[in-house]
């Protein structure tokens, strides 16, 4: 069987079957039912057992990609993008992702392109100090240092481990079929693609997402929570800075990075700004200031800034002040048009993560607000879960095989990315409040005693690795947690 074929027909015409040709001869370990044998043999698979559908070359999309190639289970991945985008954004990895990746050859290449996070301050407009949380020392309870990393060269450095013909761009999926034999999904450019299984890595507004909800909505099997609308909460405006001149800015050369956070009082504003690797900055500055009067309807909530609209944000906020004396402009200036980034800040966890052959991974099933650093995160913590449970999946799959696999990984994940869903919420909420109780609160977040803060992070340290390669070490002084499985 061919996987790729290109076809005007309608894809509801296709009929298909589990292909029997990239059947392989597995190990001696190979799991007999499902899900809950770990192999014994490390390395990679002889012959891929199944073919793995990717629709997303984000930061979940391509990360998959890396680890089916490293399982040797076949794959290919479709991006709408003719290319990865120009860096305007950073993620943060922390210990809970760094060790897999560790484990993935990748440590090296993303030190170098990533500043680790010294603390996170918050500050009153007047710059006063509120509170601050100290992050240098997760390196030695947890190994690693909470990084910040530019998106799209975090995306080049897998992009870079990976065959280039299995990430075909310019690929914008229309539609899925989701049978019990099997899954395609048709591109705009009439190319259909078919394989075994599908992940949607699509993002926040995830078109694998939206096609499989309508088919189960038809059916009545959608839940009511799935059928609601991402929670917006407010709008905001992202930048990455220029390589800043370091006489003026030295801040922007430190070798580790402070985030700083102020809270408006005059204007109702939050501003998040910290140097970025390259001897940049990274900002963004959120909240009613960005409203314009009389403009709080849900077009304007949901629109994106056009042109004009960059510049009228930028002049609502070129004044406010930020660390080391300068204000806003200076950012605005050494900020590129197309660096600028409108966000909408919404917040939501689906509870449907998969039906059929189709599972979602990422920002598809539970999209984190912008500010939180989880949302590359935990799309990691997604793709290593769910590629270490399809490595155990046994040759020659049945339908069920699959599902077990995507069962126990929504057991695994989607509590615990409902809970991060609701923390990062709950904290974008604080710190867009005005307010004495708001004021009062922050203060008590950013002063909390050092035993509790540290309790907290225990709780969320997981630092899993996947099963098949050679491990790496726990170097943190706090050994990581088993994972629980069904
Ligand atoms: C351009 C961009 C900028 C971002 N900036 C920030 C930021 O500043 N701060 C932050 O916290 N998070 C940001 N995010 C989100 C953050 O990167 C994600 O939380 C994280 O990368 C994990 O998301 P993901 O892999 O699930 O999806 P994403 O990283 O969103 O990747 C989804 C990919 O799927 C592709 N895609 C979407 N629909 C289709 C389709 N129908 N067919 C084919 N491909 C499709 C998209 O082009 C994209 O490449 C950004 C995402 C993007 C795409």
């Amino acid at each position: 069987m061919t996987h790729t074929r290109s076809s005007k027909s309608s894809i509801m015409s296709f009929s298909f079957k589990s292909d029997s040709s990239h059947r392989s001869i597995r190990s001696a370990t190979t799991a007999s039912s499902g899900a809950s044998i770990t192999p014994s043999i490390l390395g990679p698979k002889s012959s891929s057992p199944f073919k793995v559908v990717i629709v997303g070359a984000g930061v979940g999309g391509l990360v998959m990609a890396l680890c089916l190639e490293r399982a040797g289970i076949d794959y290919v991945v479709l991006e709408r993008a003719q290319q990865l985008p120009v860096p305007k954004s950073m993620i943060q990895l922390s210990a809970n992702t760094l060790r897999a990746l560790e484990q993935l050859g990748l440590l090296d290449e993303i030190l170098a392109i990533s500043k680790p996070v010294a603390s996170v301050r918050l500050r009153k407009q007047n710059m006063t100090v509120v509170g601050e949380m100290d992050g240098k020392w997760t390196k030695e309870r947890y190994g690693y240092h909470i990084c910040l990393a530019p998106r799209s060269e975090f995306c080049q450095i897998i992009l870079s481990h990976l065959p280039p013909h299995k990430v075909q761009w310019g690929r914008y999926v229309l539609d899925i079929v989701n049978g019990n034999g099997g899954v395609q999904c048709r591109c705009a450019n009439g190319q259909v693609e078919q394989g075994d299984i599908l992940v949607g890595a699509d993002g926040a507004h995830s078109a694998v997402r939206q096609n499989l909800y309508r088919s189960l909505r038809e059916k009545n099997m959608l839940p009511k929570p799935d059928m609601e609308p991402l929670k917006f909460t407010l709008n905001a405006i992202m930048g990455l800075t220029d390589p800043m001149d370091l006489e003026q800015f030295p801040n922007a050369g430190a070798q580790f990075c402070d985030v700083d956070i102020i809270v408006g009082k005059d204007a109702y504003f939050t501003i998040w700004i910290t140097s970025a690797p390259g001897n940049r900055f990274i900002w963004s500055v959120g909240g009613e200031i960005l409203t314009p009067e009389g403009s709080n309807d849900t077009n304007f909530k949901q629109s994106e800034f056009g042109p004009e609209g960059i510049d009228a944000a930028c002049a609502l906020i070129q004044d406010l002040p930020i660390p080391g004396g300068g204000t806003m402009a200076d950012m605005l200036q050494n900020t590129k048009k197309d660096c600028l980034t409108k966000i909408m800040v919404e917040e939501k966890h689906y509870t449907t993560w998969y039906h059929g052959r189709t599972v979602l991974v990422g920002e598809a099933c539970h999209k984190f607000v912008p500010f939180s650093g989880q949302g590359a995160e935990q799309a990691i913590l997604d793709v290593v879960c769910l590629v270490n449970l399809l490595f155990r999946v046994r040759d020659n799959p049945s339908h069920g095989d699959f599902c077990t696999a995507f069962e126990n990984y929504v057991f695994q994940r989607s509590p615990v990315a409902k809970d991060a869903v609701a923390t990062s919420g709950a904290m974008s909420h604080l710190m867009n409040s005005q307010g004495f109780a708001a004021d009062f609160k922050r203060k008590v977040v950013f002063n909390l005693p050092e035993f509790i803060r540290l309790a907290s992070y225990d709780k969320i340290s997981v630092r899993p690795l996947l099963d098949f390669l050679p491990p790496i070490e726990d170097r943190g002084y706090k050994k990581s947690k088993a994972v629980k499985e069904k």
